[in-house]
């Protein structure tokens, strides 16, 4: 016997009729690509979307074809979000700060038959193109711009694209486990991989996310998504955001210290989200301008370990909570989130801080488990260490293109992070199972070594990296960037891990440079540390 409710399909398009319905005065801030602010609203987003929509059923696109972005957050890359997958295309998000190989690899993989581009990007599509034989439309993101037009024959115009369509098209209706939108990892060993999102798996996540013991979006939150939209669908706070009806303040091409204070100031941010890296930026200049960061409540800090001392300088300076979550492009992203249980209150004030520094614990809809090098399940006891398995409603089944091959580990996907899980489930990360540091036959913890550097006043940014040792096999090496106007000694940071850690697990050794390499989604090459230093203590 069935149940007799309604089965209505969970689609995108569900979001944008209800956030344009029910939050149609909801304003959404948005920094164009050459600096204006612009204000809008959920009801004139759900409309442009609308018409999107219906804009690229007239260009005759089959369903499920792929249209790909590379843009900014603004509000026209909102409203490509919501007309793209909402009109039963799929919404493929790419990271402009790829190389240009990955990003032919990328959108020949896709078979992309749209590219919506900001203007920042022309030049790449302009050297791009010749080698994207299924593309068909470039479409900047903005109104006409003959100077643009001439520099590429066919580009079509997102202002007057958006005119060719009708505000009365009608969302079709299909099944909820269509492709909705498309991600690739970043690639750093290989080929970029696709993740292929659906319409479900999208809802199901939103569900989640704007639950009270997750990001917690509401009515009342005015969210400044600082993580790129081309990075794992913002951390899925455009869909969240629409469920929830919040507003939005969208940051732009400018994600400096300086322009996101001013953001957050003008606007009354409520919530941002972003990665450390960002966090460090606008911490000090937030702390040089004298800003108080007064709207500001929650911060979401992921995609790297967020260090204590960011934790702690946020809530002591400015008082705002930090919440700690981890998630790859495979899980949507969110697979766990830092928010306390309620046997926490009562704890010593201390001891409550110190259990806001880990990962956090999985929400409904996700599982996790740590285990051996034979699968074997270990202890959550908080102490045992393991590789790191996930499944849930929103985490991949298989790679884009790759639906033979099967991935999963008895149903689970091995994230390839390194963790403890305690009794409760909160999670702590010790480190990629790649960048971990064996000395000797014992594990050293990278994270745990760079989140005691961060928190030497002396430092802007570190990292530490296993190098060959001719003893251990590889011991750690801290690669330090001095904060501006300092320039602390190697015995001074090192001495700094005093009490902190077992000696045997201080770094050897102190390199300062003046920046660390990145990949495009921000992450420290490691690898690259790794090579270029791999001699030093053997030299
Ligand atoms: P990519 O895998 O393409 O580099 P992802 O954004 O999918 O990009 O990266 C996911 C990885 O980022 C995780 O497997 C984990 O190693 C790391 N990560 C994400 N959040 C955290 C966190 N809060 N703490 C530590 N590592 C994190």
């Amino acid at each position: 016997m069935l149940g007799q409710m309604m089965n209505k399909p969970l689609l995108i398009s569900s979001l944008i009729d209800h956030a344009g319905t029910y939050h149609h005065e909801t304003a959404i801030v948005s920094v164009d690509t050459d600096g204006d602010v612009e204000h809008t609203t959920w009801a004139q987003v759900g409309e442009n979307a609308r018409r999107l929509g219906s804009a690229l059923t007239k260009l005759g696109l089959d369903a499920q074809d792929r249209c790909a972005t590379i843009a900014w957050n603004n509000r026209r890359h909102l409203e490509i979000y919501f007309g793209v997958s909402g009109g039963g295309f799929v919404c493929h998000t790419i990271n402009p700060r790829l190389f240009p190989e990955q990003l032919v690899y990328i959108i020949n993989h896709a078979e992309d038959k749209v590219l919506f581009l900001d203007a920042t990007f022309l030049p790449i599509a302009v050297k791009l193109k010749e080698h994207l034989p299924k593309l068909d439309q470039v479409i900047l993101m903005g109104p006409r711009d003959e100077e643009a037009a001439d520099q590429l024959p066919g580009l079509k115009f997102y202002d007057e694209f958006l005119e060719t369509g009708d505000a009365g098209f009608d969302w079709p209706q299909f099944d909820e486990n269509t492709a909705s939108s498309l991600c690739y990892t970043s690639g750093t060993t290989g080929n970029p991989k696709g993740v292929l999102y659906s319409h479900r798996s999208t809802l199901l996540h939103s569900f989640s996310a704007i639950s009270r013991d997750s990001l917690a979006l509401s009515a009342r939150d005015v969210v400044m998504p600082v993580v790129p939209m081309f990075h794992v669908n913002a951390w899925g706070v455009p869909y969240a955001a629409a469920m929830a009806g919040s507003r939005l303040v969208l940051p732009g091409p400018d994600l400096s210290g300086a322009a996101l204070v001013k953001l957050i100031d003008d606007h009354k941010v409520t919530l941002a989200l972003g990665v450390p890296t960002i966090w460090l930026g606008l911490l000090a200049y937030a702390e040089k301008s004298g800003s108080r960061l007064d709207s500001l409540e929650r911060t979401v800090v992921g995609g790297s370990a967020c260090p204590p001392s960011m934790i702690e300088q946020f809530r002591e300076d400015f008082g705002v909570d930090t919440i700690h979550a981890w998630g790859m492009t495979e899980t949507s992203p969110l697979g766990s989130i830092n928010i306390p249980l309620a046997k926490h209150r009562d704890l010593p004030v201390e001891e409550r801080h110190r259990l806001r520094e880990n990962q956090g614990r999985p929400p409904f809809g996700i599982q996790l488990r740590v285990v051996d090098e034979n699968g074997q399940d270990l202890p959550h006891d908080g102490k045992t260490q393991g590789d790191l398995l996930v499944r849930g409603y929103w985490v991949l089944d298989s790679y884009f293109r790759k639906g033979d091959d099967d991935i999963l580990q008895d149903g689970w996907f091995n994230t390839g992070d390194v963790a403890t899980l305690n009794e409760d489930g909160y999670m702590t990360i010790k480190d990629r199972s790649k960048d971990i540091i064996k000395s000797g036959g014992e594990w050293i913890s990278s994270v745990e070594l760079e989140n005691i550097a961060i928190g030497h006043p002396g430092l802007a940014d570190a990292a530490v990296v296993g190098v060959s040792h001719a003893k251990w096999d590889e011991r750690p090496i801290l690669i330090a960037v001095p904060a501006e106007g300092r320039s602390p000694t190697p015995d001074e940071l090192l001495a700094f891990y005093e009490g902190k850690i077992a000696s045997w697990q201080v770094p050897d050794k102190v390199v300062f440079r003046d920046e660390l390499p990145r990949n495009a989604t921000g992450k420290v090459l490691k690898r690259e540390l790794r090579e270029e230093y791999d001699d030093i203590l053997n030299d």
